[in-house]
């Protein structure tokens, strides 16, 4: 419900005093790239060794890498090979997905005779957002410079596009991921971080290369690039991340924030996801890093010192405004020689200031080569990935129903990053209780408790109902009634249960209502509905109201399995049955659920980019998923139009009972 439609139903009995405002803190606590960050190691190493794999996981479910693509044979075209003092550089084409390439240059040391077959250290070289990306050739950064130091020092480096950037830019746009996208965990992150992981085979599969010696550096959004891509892949040794590892800034970019991966970590967790392998940490005066040495640096080394290795995290720090400038590169050339040519003298390792580089016109790949004949338009390129996302999906889901678990099951709760609080985290903050009478006095009486249901844990502070009728039925399982609009759209005019509510009530069961995140009460706090999901970079470090209200259900449904010690059944009315179909997989503590999915356009993914928006939540399969997931638990979807998703549930339904 969007702010300015107000509150639908009159409030008879509020929660919340008049003129006061919600205290949940998912609305008075929003989290933007900008919000101080804090890390430190946890105590013990079995507890960061535990917390890293999930991080991983979480790194590659948020870049839609999760499980992770099949990866085609390489297929690669090195061409244009110019010969220059003491190097070579040939143009890269590299197909990196069925439709799309990344686009690049590699930089070789030239051989000191002929027939040399040495092989040298790898340096993958992604890059910042300088306009001119992989071209960028000036005081303050040069991408050029790096790359030919690289190779005239004894490294084979590939200095890769930005999607978008340079070459990139004739196949494919910078900000190109759009709600749909989203959905389906297509991302500026995730193309990046596949071009590097994919670069790094690249890398390997080169006869002067040596596979166990490889590195990465890149400053801004290239550092960014740099410590997603050492936290995912073991391959890379050695590592550089320049003037982007900050506990005040996390990225300004699209490409820096995939959805989900912020909700509870930062950058300093994630840069020390490289822990033990060395790590430069290089940082300026005159940005967001310049904290490095008191902040960032030993939080990340807190992570080192639990594997003995402190003195493989370094920082340098540089009087200067953000950069890869001269200053910065000597540094990583200085930490690089360390690592992979301790036994040469430093000399060797310097950059002069007067270095010739080729221009900028002898690297490009178009106008000069044809752009590839499969490559897609970005329409029919997503298409295309969706397509190989589903046939993945379906090829788990008549596999092994564990196998489906531990992969998709997993990206799933990564997905909604909710679940079940601890019953004992549950607080009760009571307001007012009422005694009602309706005006048919055979109908009985009804109480109704009032009050805030909280977890403090969480930061949820929900406005909340519960009925029970005069008599209880013994056997009467309580019943969670979650209504789009909140608990007062539960009432006649009168204030008297009605609908559904008045059924179960008539049936004997206790029946809590909530108002899940941003409906009912929440409505008449303006900063509850406006909480620009869609805006910045939202969905990297807050819940969508989706994802929130999921979390609202799953605390409704374990606090009446506390209270009355039987599970719930829970119940999604017309408008809230695909919350709680959401929840149904995660809701290990209820009975049973019935939903009813009046209303959801399926097609085209519109109800999970209108009504139901979790970025990644199509790839992980939704409401199939879910459905397995909660395995044996009786779940009953009516109203259900579309006849696609019909099919698609009700075999997913059969599914458990098979299993
Ligand atoms: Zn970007």
């Amino acid at each position: 419900m969007k702010a300015e439609e107000g509150p639908k139903h009159v409030e008879k009995y509020p929660v919340l005093e008049p003129g006061s405002r919600s205290h949940d803190r998912r609305v008075t606590e929003i989290k933007t790239y900008e919000t101080p960050q804090t890390f430190h190691a946890p105590d013990r190493y079995s507890d960061w060794k535990e917390r890293k794999e999930h991080l991983r996981e979480i790194l590659l479910n948020a870049c839609g890498l999760w499980p992770m693509p099949e990866k085609e044979p390489l297929q690669v075209e090195v061409f244009d090979r110019k010969e220059y003092d003491g190097y070579s550089v040939e143009k890269v084409l590299m197909r990196t997905l069925p439709g799309y390439y990344a686009t690049g240059n590699l930089y070789r040391p030239l051989p000191k005779k002929a027939g040399d077959s040495q092989r040298y250290p790898g340096v993958l070289c992604p890059h910042g957002h300088w306009p001119a990306g992989r071209f960028a050739d000036d005081e303050r950064a040069s991408v050029i410079r790096r790359c030919v130091s690289f190779a005239k020092q004894g490294y084979v480096c590939f200095s890769y596009d930005m999607v978008g950037y340079a070459d990139n830019r004739k196949l494919l746009e910078h900000h190109f991921a759009g709600d749909r996208e989203k959905v389906w965990g297509i991302t500026p992150a995730g193309f990046q971080l596949w071009t590097s992981i994919r670069g790094l085979d690249f890398l390997q599969s080169l006869d002067d290369v040596d596979p166990e010696k490889i590195g990465c550096t890149g400053a801004s959004g290239g550092g960014t690039q740099t410590f997603f891509l050492d936290a995912v892949d073991p391959r890379v040794k050695v590592s550089a991340p320049v003037n982007m590892i900050s506990s005040t800034m996390q990225g300004g970019c699209d490409c820096e924030n995939p959805p989900s991966i912020r909700f509870d970590s930062n950058n300093m967790e994630i840069g020390a996801m490289m822990a033990p392998r060395p790590m430069l940490m290089v940082s300026a005066t005159g940005d967001w890093t310049k904290l490095t040495p008191t902040v960032e640096y030993p939080a990340v080394r807190s992570v080192y010192e639990l594997y003995g290795v402190p003195q493989r995290v370094e920082w340098y720090q540089q009087k200067m405004n953000h950069n890869y400038n001269l200053a910065s590169r000597q540094e990583v050339y200085r930490w690089f020689r360390k690592w992979f040519y301790p036994f040469r003298s430093p000399e060797h390792f310097v950059e002069p200031a007067d270095l010739q580089v080729p221009a900028s016109s002898e690297l490009a790949i178009f106008p000069g080569h044809e752009i590839p004949k499969d490559a897609l338009p970005k329409e029919q390129l997503f298409a295309k990935i969706r397509e190989i996302d589903r046939k993945r999906f379906e090829k788990y889901l008549s596999g092994d129903p564990d196998e489906f678990r531990k992969t998709y099951g997993s990206a799933y709760r990564d997905t909604l990053a909710v679940e079940e609080p601890d019953p004992a985290n549950i607080k009760v903050m009571s307001s007012k209780d009422f005694e009602v009478a309706p005006a048919s006095p055979e109908t009985g009486t009804w109480n109704l408790e009032t009050f805030l249901l909280s977890n403090p844990v969480t930061g949820q502070e929900i406005p909340a109902h519960l009925w029970s009728p005069k008599s209880t039925t013994p056997d009467a399982a309580p019943v969670l009634l979650v209504h789009p609009e909140g608990k007062a759209a539960l009432l006649d005019e009168q204030g008297f249960p009605t609908g559904s509510l008045k059924e179960y009530l008539d049936r004997g069961s206790p029946v809590l209502a909530l108002d899940c995140m941003g409906t009912g009460e929440f409505v008449n706090d303006a900063s509850a509905t406006n909480r620009g999901e869609r805006k910045g970079h939202f969905p990297t470090y807050n819940l969508t109201d989706t994802a929130c209200r999921v979390q609202d259900i799953l605390l409704g449904e374990t606090y009446l399995a506390k209270r009355f010690g039987k599970p719930a059944e829970m119940v999604g009315l017309a408008g809230a049955g695909g919350w709680v179909l959401l929840a149904h997989g995660l809701a290990d503590r209820s009975a049973s659920t019935t939903v009813d999915l009046s209303g959801l356009d399926t097609t085209d993914d519109a109800c999970f980019v209108n009504n139901l928006y979790i970025p990644n939540i199509r790839r992980v399969g939704d409401f199939v998923t879910s459905i397995i997931l909660a395995g044996k638990r009786p779940v009953k979807i009516t109203a259900c139009q579309d006849e696609t998703l019909r099919t698609r549930l009700d075999r997913a339904v059969k599914r458990t009972a098979e299993s």
